[in-house]
């Protein structure tokens, strides 16, 4: 059967994320084909997740972030350079209260495993907060946004993230 857009738009942040199974994926891709509305909510997804990891990778330096380019595609949503670095500062603040929570875990000597998936997953969702951030901005992406909060809450529920994540959605 196939699948509504308020079914695939459930899909679309995991699929942005490459999450989901090779099945659902074609799924998703195969509705895309057919429909503007969900192309236009995955490109804005695309573009903030792409900015949020840019900014991840470049290691949260400021200056890195400000020189990011953006495509002129998505003509209804212009990226400021102010959110670029705001979601950068988010990172940053981010990182250093789950280096504190780590550090202070120590009493209880986790397992390096438990170490690096913790690390992963604080990873995984503080990205996919600042990426939720920068489209909370934008009155035509403030609904994708507040999904993306819930959907952090909801996968990532022990990370710093999701904390911030359910104050957003407050
Ligand atoms: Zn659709």
């Amino acid at each position: 059967m196939q699948k509504s857009c308020k079914e695939i738009d459930k899909m679309l942040v995991d699929y942005a994320d490459g999450q989901l199974s090779a099945s659902e994926s074609s799924e998703v891709a195969e509705h895309l084909t057919k429909c503007e509305q969900c192309q236009r909510t995955l490109q804005a997804l695309q573009r903030s997740l792409e900015l949020a990891g840019v900014i991840w990778e470049d290691g949260l330096a400021e200056t890195e972030a400000i020189r990011i380019p953006v495509p002129h595609k998505t003509r209804k949503i212009h990226w400021p350079r102010y959110a670029a670095v705001a979601a950068s500062i988010l990172l940053v603040v981010t990182i250093s209260v789950v280096w504190r929570a780590l550090v202070k875990s120590t009493e209880k000597e986790p397992t390096f495993a438990e170490i690096e998936r913790r690390i992963t997953e604080s990873c995984s969702a503080a990205r996919l907060l600042a990426a939720a951030d920068l489209l909370d901005k934008y009155t035509d992406t403030k609904a994708i946004a507040k999904r993306q909060y819930h959907y952090v809450v909801k996968k990532y529920p022990e990370t710093p993230a999701a904390v911030e994540a359910k104050l957003r959605i407050k």
